[in-house]
């Protein structure tokens, strides 16, 4: 296999997972879907409320962070309680208008209890090809950052379809972190990380804690389909690692139902896929 295994780490001097976030200011946070909503399709707000506690102590040790939240389609169902079955178009994307509200609502009341305000941002594919608009975002988000204010970023779902769309939240969180020129990327999904195959078919999948090389690394594992909610899978995440290690952005991916992930990351005790540019 030409995956980097833990004994390739030491001889090529990669940071470790706590070294990483350590030493990085700038962290993008993406959330899929499969994180959010719990099994019966509902958001999971106990999670919401124990993240954004985690995200102020990140912000306690002077770091800075964005949010890309997946979410809405799901909290659209689970609002008005129809249409979960409607595969039309406009049905999703209306889902999505009446999801995003809800959505940011309960990161408004979550991120309030830690004394934070949050920002809401809906991008779509069009944002990240023009200049004016990406130097806009850019404005944007460092002036809510500068003011202590938690962006939340999710694609324009209710205006964005199919080939004018980013389609995934890992990619839009990649194109995030490059636009902000983030020193890292955490992606929280159901999953340990990336394995040889998929854990959620075979028990003997293997984690892979280290790749610096995504090209090699899609040849030498077997991808499986993604989950209930989830919308790229891992082909997604591989895409969005390819896109920020080009420019130096380190990424994580991990799982985020893991209790006190954020600071069990920071100290080491949580195994996940650290991404490395190479060196
Ligand atoms: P999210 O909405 O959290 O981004 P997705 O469902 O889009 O999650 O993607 C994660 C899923 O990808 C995992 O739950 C897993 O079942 C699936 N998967 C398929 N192949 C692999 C693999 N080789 N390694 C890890 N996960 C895989």
């Amino acid at each position: 296999m030409n995956i980097i295994n833990n004994s390739d780490k030491a001889q090529k001097n990669l940071l470790t997972i706590s070294e990483t976030i350590a030493k990085a200011r700038k962290i993008v946070i993406k959330i899929g879907s499969n994180t959010l909503a719990k099994e019966d399709g509902t958001i999971n707000i106990e999670f919401m409320e124990n993240f954004a506690k985690q995200c102020s102590t990140f912000i306690d040790n002077r770091k800075q962070v964005v949010i890309v939240s997946s979410g809405a389609q799901v909290a659209g169902i689970s609002t008005i309680d129809r249409w979960a079955r409607k595969k039309d178009l406009h049905y999703r994307q209306a889902l999505c208008a009446i999801g995003q509200v809800e959505l940011m609502d309960c990161w408004r009341s979550c991120f309030r209890k830690f004394n934070l305000h949050v920002g809401q941002l809906l991008l779509s594919k069009d944002d990240f090809g023009d200049q004016h608009r990406t130097l806009n975002i850019r404005n944007t988000l460092f002036t809510l950052v500068d003011e202590g204010v938690i962006p939340i970023i999710n694609e324009n779902d209710s205006v964005a379809c199919d080939e004018f769309s980013i389609g995934d939240n890992d990619n839009l969180s990649a194109l995030t972190s490059i636009l902000w020129s983030a020193d890292l990327l955490i992606l929280c999904s159901d999953i340990d990380g990336v394995y040889s195959k998929n854990p959620k078919e075979y028990k003997d999948a293997k984690l892979i804690e280290n790749i610096t090389d995504v090209e090699k690394t899609k040849k030498s594992i077997s991808i499986g389909k993604a989950n209930n909610f989830g919308t790229g899978g891992i082909t997604t995440k591989l895409e969005a690692a390819e896109k920020v290690l080009e420019y130096d952005v380190s990424m994580i991916l991990t799982n985020g139902a893991k209790p006190n992930l954020l600071q069990n990351l920071a100290n080491g005790t949580i195994k996940a896929t650290l991404f490395s540019p190479a060196q």
